[in-house]
């Protein structure tokens, strides 16, 4: 297999409220692989509207909340001059890649995913095709910068998967034509997941066998990263438990989603395995885990949400960012589009 250059790429939908879910498994994890990598952190508007817009609030909202997750990234500390910033909408490479995967994924291979059934929900003849097409769309997003790495939420792994059985049968289907063109036995990389640690997948505070999300119509079932330690504070009170005191080891956790999870979110959030949690804690009542935990969550949502709503409220700051992060995405994939077009076979003006 061809060399490639290390490059990490993720997105986050502009969706609803962000909340510690997307925080714990996603956002935060982007921040220490800048050192090591060239990273290309994106907002992924294109993916927002396959829901209806009922869903993600309409035009007016979807540009408020593309400016709040880059805001999001900013104040969690991602380096826009450093890295790359910057909308999908903007880099038009993204839809023009995903078109020609549609043609190279298979039906049967998008009948298997899960976040399609669930999101689809009963009434599946009435779900967009954009949904139903979305894990080709992110196969794009990820292979349109030949990106090597995807730090992404456990919940994103299945997705990650069919982006490498699309590389790989694109890289098949063209061989002759890959290394016609130069480009040796493969033209795009393998994405692995970078997925690792506690908490990759948090649950709803409501049901601890649903994931936290933004589409979850409760807000209980989520602390979203502007909440206020008051919001805070009686989220984390209201979130289910049962009757039973907290295990003093990790095995005593298992068929108790909702202490799981209660626990997995302290430990990520203290960067501490679950088992020194159980040791400090195990034994004792919710009640003084939960004040404990409260404290926590507040320490580190508290400057954080503030960050936020300072970048939020100057949008013109926010908007430069995007711009200048989509000219430079746009910098590595239209020669990566050229190329694909030239693989494929079509005439394009030189
Ligand atoms: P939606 O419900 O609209 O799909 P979402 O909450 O799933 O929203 P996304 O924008 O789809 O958010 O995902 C952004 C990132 O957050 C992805 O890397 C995803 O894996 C991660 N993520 C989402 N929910 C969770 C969760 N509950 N726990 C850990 N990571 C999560
Ligand atoms: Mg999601």
């Amino acid at each position: 297999m061809a060399a490639f250059k290390e490059r990490v790429f993720s997105g986050v939908q502009p969706t609803g409220n962000l909340h510690l879910g997307n925080y714990l498994g996603a956002i935060s994890r982007f921040v220490p692989l800048q050192e090591k990598y060239d990273c290309i952190y994106c907002v992924v508007d294109m993916h927002a509207i396959t829901m209806p817009p009922s869903v993600w609030g309409g035009p007016q909202e979807l540009k408020r909340q593309i400016r709040e997750v880059t805001a999001a990234f900013l104040a969690a500390g991602i380096d826009p001059k450093r890295h790359i910033v910057f909308n999908q909408s903007q880099v038009s490479e993204h839809a023009e890649l995903a078109w020609i995967f549609n043609c190279v994924a298979r039906i049967g291979w998008l009948n298997r995913m899960t976040q399609f059934k669930e999101k689809a929900g009963k009434d599946r003849e009435n779900a967009s095709v954009g949904l139903y097409a979305y894990p080709t769309l992110m196969a794009a997003d990820i292979l349109v910068y030949r990106a090597t790495h995807v730090p992404v939420g456990e919940d994103q792994k299945q997705h990650l998967e069919l982006t490498r059985d699309v590389a790989q049968k694109f890289n098949n289907d063209f061989a002759e034509s890959i290394a016609a063109c130069g480009f040796g036995d493969a033209f795009f990389p393998l994405a692995e997941p970078l997925i690792q640690g506690p908490a990759m997948r948090i649950m709803s505070l409501r049901d601890g066998t649903k994931k936290m999300s933004k589409s979850d119509p409760s807000d209980y079932s989520r602390i979203n990263l502007t909440d206020d330690a008051d919001t805070i504070a009686q989220k984390i009170r209201k979130a289910k438990t049962d009757p039973e005191p907290l295990p003093s080891e990790e095995k005593g956790l298992e068929g108790r989603p909702e202490a799981d999870n209660l626990v997995g979110i302290f430990a990520a959030l203290k960067g501490v395995p679950r088992a020194e949690v159980l040791r400090e804690f195990g034994g004792g009542q919710f009640s003084v885990f939960k004040a404990a935990l409260i404290d926590l969550a507040v320490d580190h949502l508290g400057p954080l949400g503030a960050e936020m709503k300072r970048l939020v409220g100057d949008p013109a700051y926010i908007d430069s960012v995007l711009s200048d992060g989509a000219d430079r995405a746009r910098a590595i994939a239209r020669p990566v589009m050229d190329a694909v077009k030239d693989i494929t076979g079509f005439v394009r003006r030189g």
